[in-house]
Parts: C-alpha cells; structure tokens; sequence
C-alpha cells in the first residue's frame, strides 16, 4: 500500500477548508491544510460574511440618525460619512476574529499549516512553490470569485468586486451595481444609506431571484423608498470607462434606452470557482460551469478527492461551507457514508428588513408539483416590531398536502435569528401543535413564530362546530354582545 505523508491534505483555509482541517486534526487525523493568502480564513473572513455584515451596521446606525424623528428624538444634521472609518472598523473586526482562524490555533489542534499556491502534480501529490506534499485523501475548498458577466467593454473597465468594496479610502459620489441578488443588494442599500446614490441594474425582473416575489418585492419597495434606483429586466448594451466615472447603456423591458453615469461599478452578478492553476484536468477531477463535480459524500471523480463550499457550486454560504466540511470529514476519514442533505438549510440575505428562509418556499413548493398552503403573520402585528419601529414584512410558513411544515420564509427584523426556531422545529420534526402552545417571552419579535403556528390552528380551534360543541355539553350561554353592537 502506498506511504502518504497525511492521512488528509486540505487545499484553501477558508469556512469548508478549515472545517475539516480543525474536525480531522483533533480526531488524530494527520492533516496537512495548504492556503493561498497569507492569512486564514477565506472570503466569509475577509472579503465576504464579516466586512459585509459590519459595513451594514454602520449604515444601519448611520440611516437611523438620519430618521432620529421618527423615535420622538430631535432632527440631527448629519456630517457626511468618512468611509475610511467604517474601512478601519471593518478591519478591526476582522482582526479580532482572526485571532480564531489562526495558523498558531490549527497548529495547536495539530494540523501543518502551509501558505502558498497548490497545484496537483498527481492525484495524491500537491505542489506549493518547490515543495511537494503527498496525502491519501484531498479535500478541494478553494471558493469562489465574482464572475463579470460578457458585456461589452466591461473587462476593459475598471470595477469593483467584494474584495475592494470594503476597503475603500472614500466613499463613492454615485454607483452602480450589477445585480441584484443578496450581495448587490445588501450592498447597494448599505452604500446608499451611507450616502452613495445607487443605482441596480439586473437583467432579471425580480430582485433576489431564489425568492418568493411577494417578499422579494417588499425588500425593493423599502430600498426605492430609501432612493436606490432600479432599472430590472435591462439589456446591458455596453460599459464604458470614460475616465473617473462609468458609462452604462441598456434598455428597460419596454424598448427604452437609458444611459447611466456613475462614478463607480460594483459587479455583484455571480459567482464561479476557484479552479484556475490546480490542475485538475490533469488528474481527472472533472467540473462544469456551476463548479466542482461531487456526489452526495462531496466525492469527486476521483474518489479519493473531495469538493465541498463554494468550489463545488450549489449553495454558497459559510454555514453549507462548514457543514460541508464535516461530511468529507466523517467519509474520508473515517469511512462512515454520510451524505448532504440541504432539505432544511437556511440562509438569510442581510438586507434591511432581512429575508430570511429555510426548506421550501411558494417557487420550489409549485415547481414539485406540491399542493401547499401558506399561512402568515404580519411584523405590524406583532408588539414589539411596533415598538422598534419595524412595520415591514411578514411570516411565511408552508404547509404540504398533509398539513406538515415544509418551509419557512421570514421577511422582516432578526429574520436570520428568527429562523434558529425554525431550524430546530423542522430538523427535529417537532409538532406545529408544540410550537402554537409553547409560551414565548413578551414582548418579542419571536412571538412571530408561535403566532403564525396559531394562526394554522385558530380557525379550527374557534369553529361554530366546536363552539356548538362546548356550548351543548358545558351549558354556555355564548355572544355576550352581538356583532351589530361592536
Ligand atoms: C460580499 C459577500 C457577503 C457574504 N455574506 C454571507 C453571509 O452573510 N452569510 C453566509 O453564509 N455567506 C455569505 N457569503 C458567502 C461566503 O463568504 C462563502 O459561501 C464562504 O466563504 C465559502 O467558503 P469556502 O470555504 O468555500 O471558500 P472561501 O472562504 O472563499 O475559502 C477559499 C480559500 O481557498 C484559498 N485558495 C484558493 N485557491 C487556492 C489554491 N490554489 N491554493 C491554496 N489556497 C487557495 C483562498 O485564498 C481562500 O482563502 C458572502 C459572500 C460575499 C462575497
């Protein structure tokens, strides 16, 4: 049998890489982790997940100062905002957590950590600089990058992606942004509030496109409120750099032609893989557009090599990434078949109210042909929205043929949080009867999550056939007052 150096060699020390890394290390697992960057951590770290969601606090705070009325407080007249500040703070955070991700604390777990670019020089052997390493298993988790859509002229323009965004030593004057999925859009109402006058173009007619309609709608609704211009369903015909500001020509869905001008371009229209350089080809690991190849124990073609996060394409978040991680894991460390299964995993686009979801929305529920229905409560209703000044949104529970929970889809404040209950209900296969009896703390938002149960079960519950019932076997003397009266 062939002498490898580590039992398994881990290529990118971003969310899924480090998984495994830590998870195979501590269960004595000779692992070697090998990454690009001379730091850990990977995109959710640096360029993605946490400069994102601190830049959105900033903007968050900054956009309630600016509405300080509306909480009975007086008007303030705001300075404009030092985007290099927000840059620095965005920094410090992310030294802070590095801390967690660092080479010291992989090293501690008992892992070898390498910085360097890897390569495959054979189907066990990865090369990084002059050095080769052997290993039995390997595990791909390199990410992804933002991909620039074909349109003409925009390769030779310069624009800005999630690696620039959060760095910036000012903020931009005017922007654009192409596309309006989660990054564009959680971006492009945190600029905008910071003072950026934002303009997203998509070629899509629904902004967050994975979303039900009906909530996508109301995110862009508060964004145009906000003043972010939309242009959906647009025809790029060209981008052109004319020299400290950005030229962009379309068409609007009923013919007409648009010509916009802004001082700078956020691309934010998709995602591809990491796979440049690593030589797959050469070793038979095979890929398509979407990323790497994998079956459900993240193998690729070559059994022995194992994809998981956002190379391998499906859903890019840090929690599939991490989840991901432990699967490859358990199979290819300790031979324990264990497969994916994204049934009921969530994700949250961070917008203000953020959209929050998990198992099946109205879309997918229609595309298998499922006879669903839908029950809702709205945030307006509940207290303690009122009293935080959040009246948008609302709670989407879906309910199959047979009455059971098959998703989730929340749109409004704590959506992301809100959805924790959720997870443990519909993963634990608890009874919706559980959850409507469950006494929740008041006032909270969560109360949300009991409501909308309840409100599956008040019309059954309240029925004249039940109230006839009651009121035959108990003697009760029914209306106090009638309905003309109230
Ligand atoms: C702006 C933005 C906001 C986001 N917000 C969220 C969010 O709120 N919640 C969420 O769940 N997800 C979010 N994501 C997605 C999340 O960041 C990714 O899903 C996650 O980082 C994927 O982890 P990964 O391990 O697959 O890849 P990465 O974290 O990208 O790690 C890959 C690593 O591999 C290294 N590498 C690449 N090639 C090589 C090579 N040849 N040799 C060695 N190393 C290599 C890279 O340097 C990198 O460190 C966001 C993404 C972006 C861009």
């Amino acid at each position: 049998m062939a002498n490898f150096e580590f039992d398994i060699g881990v290529i990118g020390g971003g969310a899924a890489g480090l998984t495994t890394t830590a998870g195979a290390a501590q269960l004595g697992a000779k692992t070697l982790l090998i990454e690009k960057d001379n730091v850990l951590g990977g995109d959710c770290l640096h360029f993605g997940c946490v400069p994102s969601k601190t830049l959105i606090k900033s903007a968050h705070i900054y956009h309630q100062m600016k509405n300080a009325p509306d909480f009975g407080l007086p008007a303030v007249d705001l300075p404009p905002v030092d985007f290099s500040q927000i840059s620095d703070r965005i920094k410090s955070v992310i030294d802070t957590i590095q801390k967690h991700d660092s080479e010291e604390r992989f090293c501690k777990l008992g892992a070898k950590v390498v910085f360097g670019e890897a390569a495959f020089a054979d189907a066990h052997t990865v090369r990084v600089g002059g050095r080769s390493f052997s290993a039995k298993n390997w595990l791909v988790s390199t990410g992804s990058s933002t991909v620039a859509p074909p349109i003409p002229g925009l390769a030779e323009t310069p624009y800005l992606t999630n690696r620039e965004i959060f760095y910036l030593d000012r903020l931009p004057d005017s922007m654009l942004v192409l596309g309006a999925g989660p990054i564009g859009c959680e971006m492009g109402q945190a600029f905008n509030r910071l003072g950026t006058r934002v303009t997203m173009l998509d070629v899509a007619e629904q902004i967050l496109g994975k979303e039900d309609e009906d909530m996508a709608d109301v995110v862009k609704a508060v964004m145009t409120a906000e003043g972010v211009r939309f242009y959906l369903g647009a025809a790029i015909d060209y981008v052109k750099d004319l020299g400290g500001q950005i030229e962009v020509s379309l068409k609007t869905p009923d013919g007409q032609a648009v010509l916009l001008k802004a001082e700078t371009i956020l691309v934010a229209a998709g995602r591809g893989a990491n796979i440049n350089g690593l030589g797959l080809d050469t070793i038979g690991v095979e890929y398509d557009r979407q990323g790497i190849k994998v079956d459900n124990r993240l193998r690729t073609t070559r059994k022995h090599i194992y994809a998981a996060g956002d190379v391998k394409g499906g859903y890019q978040f840090t929690h599939a990434a991490g989840y991901e991680g432990g699967i490859v894991v358990s199979n290819a460390i300790f031979h324990l078949p264990r497969k994916t299964d994204y049934t009921f995993l969530p994700w949250c686009t961070f917008t203000d109210p953020p959209l929050g979801s998990i198992g099946m929305n109205e879309n997918a529920a229609r595309k298998a042909g499922i006879n669903y229905s839908v029950w809702t409560e709205a945030f307006k209703d509940n207290d303690r929205s009122l009293a935080e000044g959040e009246r948008n949104g609302k709670i989407k529970m879906i309910l199959d043929g047979k009455e059971k929970p098959i998703g989730v889809q929340i749109l409004g404040p704590h959506a992301g949080d809100l959805l924790g209950e959720w997870v443990a209900i519909l993963n634990g296969k608890v009874k919706l009867s559980t959850l409507a009896a469950a006494v929740h703390p008041y006032p909270t938002i969560g109360e949300i999550n009991k409501r909308v149960a309840g409100n599956y079960f008040s019309p059954k519950i309240f029925s004249d056939k039940v109230k006839n019932t009651l009121k035959f076997f108990f003697n009760l003397k029914g209306r106090a007052c009638s309905p003309e009266e109230c």
